[in-house]
């Protein structure tokens, strides 16, 4: 049997494409209670529901940042949450012509017999969360894979079970109308050279994407969310024009030309890093066939989160920096990024973090 070509077959297409337009991506607002946590204590402000709605509204009603997105993720808390005026947030981004997505995995277990590798767990009822989900407007998903570079690592174990967990996750998503992000998200822990990246990058998603198809995917009902290809955070760092052309690459040799968009996540890099990079790659002359943009955390909020602290009245300067962000972005996914949004240092500094879980 070929790829999938049930009922919500055009749509997963059409949504797949949108998502990729030119001029657009994603902001990945799906961090765990366990995660936002964290962010929320860098800016001592409580881990509670009204604080955590709070800082989504602050995202999702930037006046003029949603033209630059054409996805938001969100975790299944956010995707039922109103305003404070008592707008649902799905709405907020359907009139803004934002696709509402939702983060789908269960987090990482780890495997047995391994060097702390771990597996991507939320297959068993996922069915009946992704008919759920898009019932309540949902119309993509993310699963993330964790694989590590180390003297032996990413093992073969890894490389297979997390490239058959992906390839589950997508047909399970495009039998329920979602379209299926694929994250087989390689950390960038480490003193590894770039060439390494690029090495393992390549069989990680040379892996998934022959997963893909033996279970059916309709590849042009999904999008790619990969690394960036650049040394690992214990080595020198290169130039945005070595990053994109190693990136360019390594995905060139493995993602298939039916695959519309490949949206990058920033893995710790600052946010002007991320800028910079996604800009290179679109600035590089030859053949890509796909188009490359941006499925940021932590590369479109961080100098947003500093500059509210939790407090009113820093509302507004706080998203004059998401919005800042944002168009920078876009820029980048045109080649047309001139460097002019860093914010007075605070989009130069590293967010990086060890063994970083989402
Ligand atoms: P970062 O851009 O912060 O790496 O996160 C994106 C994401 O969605 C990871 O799953």
């Amino acid at each position: 049997m070929s790829a999938y070509c049930g009922k919500y077959h055009d749509e997963l297409i059409a949504n797949a494409a949108y998502i990729g337009t030119p001029g657009k991506g994603i902001l990945a607002a799906d961090e765990s209670t366990g995660t936002i946590g964290k962010r929320l204590a860098s800016i001592n402000v409580e881990n509670v529901e009204s604080n955590r709605r709070a800082l989504r509204e602050l995202l999702f009603c930037t006046l003029g940042a949603l033209q630059y997105i054409s996805g938001v993720i969100l975790f299944e808390e956010t995707l039922y949450q109103k305003t404070a005026s008592g707008k649902p947030f799905v709405d907020v981004l359907k009139e803004g012509g934002v696709l509402p997505g939702i983060k789908v995995d269960k987090g990482t277990i780890e495997l047995a017999g391994t060097n702390g590798e771990t597996t991507t767990q939320g297959h068993d009822d996922l069915g009946k969360r992704c008919a759920k989900y898009y019932e309540a407007g949902a119309r993509f998903a993310k699963w993330r894979s964790v694989l590590k570079i180390g003297p032996t690592e990413p093992s073969q174990l890894a490389i297979n079970l997390n490239a058959d967990g992906l390839a589950r996750y997508a047909i399970i998503c495009q039998e329920n109308g979602l379209v299926p992000i694929v994250e087989p998200e390689i950390l960038v822990d480490g003193p590894h050279d770039i060439k390494r990246c690029a090495d393992v990058t390549e069989r990680v998603v040379a892996a998934c994407y022959k997963a893909l198809n033996d279970h059916h995917v309709l590849l042009e009902g999904t999008l790619l969310k990969p690394n960036m290809v650049t040394p690992g955070s214990d080595a020198a760092k290169v130039a945005p024009e070595v990053v994109a052309e190693y990136t360019v690459r390594a995905l060139l040799r493995t993602v298939p030309a039916a695959v519309p968009a490949i949206v990058f996540l920033s893995g710790g890099q600052s946010e002007e890093e991320a800028t910079l990079n996604l800009n290179a790659m679109n600035k590089l002359k030859g053949k890509k066939p796909w188009s490359l943009s941006f499925s940021f955390g932590r590369a479109l909020q961080q100098s947003t989160l500093k500059t509210w602290q939790g407090k009113e009245e820093n509302v507004q300067k706080a998203q004059a920096a998401f919005l800042a962000r944002c168009k920078a972005n876009s820029e980048a996914t045109l080649g047309a990024y001139k460097g002019d949004a860093a914010q007075g240092g605070l989009a130069s500094e590293s967010l990086h973090e060890k063994d970083y879980k989402y």
